[in-house]
């Protein structure tokens, strides 16, 4: 197709896109990820950074940037570490309950910070507190609880009754941190026992390493900054934020230059002072085909070396860009969230933590199951994120299907698996090591799988302390994870197209069916919409199936909601037919935003999306129960909650009809 000079700017603009588009594949010449590191580590310094002093009070959480050697002792002084009496020991050889044995006080008390004045010659002692300084003479010291004071004598006395040991309850001088001592290492991670260790030896500040400054950029004419409201096709800038948390618990000091539109002079210009202003720089996006790949070109027009990596076997994550421009690391993370958290923690983590100082994480895996066939493109390493929960056997991976363009699969997500680039599947039942993300795993005490619904969340928040650990499966998921033992409760809502009943036909061997509440779904369209204004259902449907210029939503094959809209439709395949989303709240979305004119939902989800409702029938929403675990206290917990009348008159708020 050739661009005739009579062709409107727009066209030709769509045009010129479209073939960027197509010659980015060119530009891609993907390696494998161990080849992507060798490239980056050839190039990039990752030692730490220099130092800087910092006041102990900021220091939590740096990394020491050398050896600390204890400038003085702790304790600084010969201590008492009871209230009593401080004494030669050799005078109270023999002491018993029949033989007591007499010294005579001293005419001095040593309180804490009393510089002790009076020698303990033979045969006398001193009182002294706990914390004391243990006076010249005296090598020992007795409990007050052990001894009888004589104050009737001419001269105060004690009597003892037990012989003591040199050295008892005295802390010599330099026990704890003896003056001169390695008191912590070079590249030690401060923490409040650190700063506890610091200020006993009198240190007011500390040389740490200096923190890595990370430029973080998002582009992408569609980014709207949070806190400002969301315009027709805008999504928020998530990956700026995630970016900049991601960078301090990495140990670097996140400097946000925000999201920029895809303007490649103006995103040039502020990538060249933020690699002026920063040690590393960070940019998410317009690395996709339709983007053209604005962010390589401007990268390597940036200087030298430039470009090292741009293209990695790897899922999510293969249009990654790694760049140097002088001595400074430059990132280009693809834009699809969890592809840029991920490429982050596998690429962009290690080099920060490296330059703040940190030792390198040692990955911790775990071994588990996979329940179900992972299908895999062959020639990519492929990461497939899971929860894991545990089985009867150990534990098991669930995957994270929710694709690269989700925010949350990474949050939600325990680990992730790898399938080898040679692999085209990993198969149902296999054991996969899977690497853990953050903390250890903390098996949940409750894992409901299946369908989700807002209530849910009610019932959820009623179990106190237990542990509760919800994937949104699908009605369908839910049924087969219940049927395998890998859930406990499986929320469903499946009609059974022959009878028309919900969820009784999922009852099997092992499984218990119990109610949960009823949520009237009905015929959804614009408030205003004069083809539908006051109408009932019935004569909706009649009026849009009717007129030729009305686009309706369907749902997916598989959900009651779609059973009931075959059933109303009778044969009839109106446009918009094909269109089959997932859920309720994608249906509301299709009809708020004018991609479509009607749709069947649930009565809370149109409402929350501001749309008209015209009932046509309830939907069930119940629990199927896995049997074996039915005794367990968070099941019974989740059971007990149903049944609860504040819960109830929580779900009944949110338009739901308990059972
Ligand atoms: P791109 O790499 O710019 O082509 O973006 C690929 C996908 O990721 C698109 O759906 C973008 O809307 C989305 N995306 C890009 N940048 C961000 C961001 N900073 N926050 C959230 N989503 C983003
Ligand atoms: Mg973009």
């Amino acid at each position: 197709m050739a661009v005739t000079p009579e062709q409107k700017p727009e066209t030709s603009a769509i045009l010129d896109a479209v073939r960027r588009a197509a010659r980015q594949e060119q530009f891609l010449e993907v390696v494998t990820p161990e080849e992507a590191q060798r490239r980056f580590a050839a190039r990039i310094d990752f030692a730490p950074l220099g130092a800087e002093t910092l006041p102990l009070g900021m220091s939590l959480g740096r990394v020491l940037a050398a050896d600390v050697i204890a400038p003085v002792d702790a304790p600084p002084f010969d201590r008492s570490n009871v209230d009593g009496f401080a004494v030669r020991a050799a005078d109270t050889a023999g002491a018993r309950d029949g033989a007591p044995k007499r010294l005579s006080l001293n005419a001095e008390v040593i309180a804490c910070a009393v510089d002790p004045a009076i020698a303990v010659e033979p045969d006398t002692a001193t009182a002294i507190a706990t914390g004391g300084v243990i006076p010249r003479g005296a090598d020992a010291v007795v409990m007050i609880e052990q001894t009888e004071l004589l104050e009737d004598e001419a001269t105060p006395a004690i009597d003892l009754r037990r012989a003591a040991a040199s050295g008892q309850f005295i802390s010599y001088a330099g026990s704890d941190i003896a003056r001169g001592e390695t008191l912590l290492r070079q590249g030690t991670a401060i923490s409040s026992r650190e700063i506890g260790m610091l200020a006993a030896c009198g240190f007011a500040a500390i040389a740490v390493v200096r923190r890595p400054r990370v430029a973080v950029l998002s582009t992408g004419d569609e980014l709207v900054e949070p806190g400002q409201p969301l315009r027709p096709g805008g999504v928020y800038d998530s990956n700026g934020a995630i970016l900049a948390a991601a960078i301090t618990e990495a140990g670097g000091e996140p400097v946000p230059f925000g999201a920029f539109p895809d303007d490649e002079m103006a995103l040039e210009a502020v990538m060249r002072s933020a690699l002026r202003a920063c040690d590393i720089v960070v940019l998410s996006g317009g690395t996709s085909k339709g983007a053209g790949d604005l962010s390589h070109r401007i990268v390597s027009r940036l200087g030298k070396p430039g470009i090292l990596v741009h293209g990695v076997a790897l899922k999510p994550g293969k249009p990654l860009c790694l760049a140097a421009i002088g001595d400074k690391p430059l990132i280009v993370l693809p834009g699809f969230p969890t592809s840029a958290i991920f490429t982050f923690h596998e690429f962009v983590a290690p080099l920060i933590r490296a330059r703040a100082g940190r030792s390198s994480e040692a990955a911790k895996t775990v071994t588990a199951r996979v329940p179900v066939r992972i299908a895999s493109e062959l020639g990519r390493e492929e990461f497939v994120l899971v929860s894991l929960i545990a089985g009867d056997n150990g534990l098991i991976a669930c995957p994270n299907n929710k694709g690269s363009g989700a925010v949350t699969a990474f949050s939600q997500a325990d680990g992730f698996l790898a399938i080898d680039a040679l692999a085209g599947a990993l198969d149902a039942g296999s054991a996969a090591e899977v690497t853990l993300i953050g903390d250890a795993v903390r098996a949940p005490d409750l894992v409901i799988m299946g369908s989700h619904d807002i209530a849910l969340d009610v019932v959820v928040g009623a179990l106190g302390e237990f542990h509760a650990r919800t994937i949104a499966v699908g009605s369908q998921g839910g049924v087969q994870a219940a049927s395998r033992g890998e859930c406990d409760i499986a929320p469903v809502h499946l009609v059974d197209p022959a009878t028309g009943i919900y969820n009784k036909h999922l009852v099997a061997p092992g499984l218990a069916l119990v109610p949960g509440w009823r949520r009237m779904q009905g015929f959804v369209f614009r408030a205003g919409d004069a083809r539908f204004a006051g109408m009932s259902a019935n004569a909706a449907l009649k009026a849009a199936l009717a007129d030729l210029s009305v686009l309706m939503v369907n749902r997916n094959a598989g959900s009651g909601t779609r059973v009931l809209v075959d059933g109303l439709l009778q044969g009839a395949r109106p446009s918009g037919y094909a269109n089959q989303p997932r859920s309720h709240n994608a249906v509301a979305a299709a009809i708020a935003q004018n991609r479509a004119d009607w749709g069947v939902a649930i009565e809370p989800v149109a409402r929350m999306y501001g749309l008209s409702f015209l009932p046509i029938a309830p939907e069930h929403y119940d629990f199927l129960l896995v049997e074996a675990h039915r005794e367990r206290p968070a099941v019974r917990a989740f059971l007990t909650a149903l049944r609860d009348e504040t819960v109830r008159t929580r779900i009944r708020a949110l338009g739901m009809e308990p059972y």
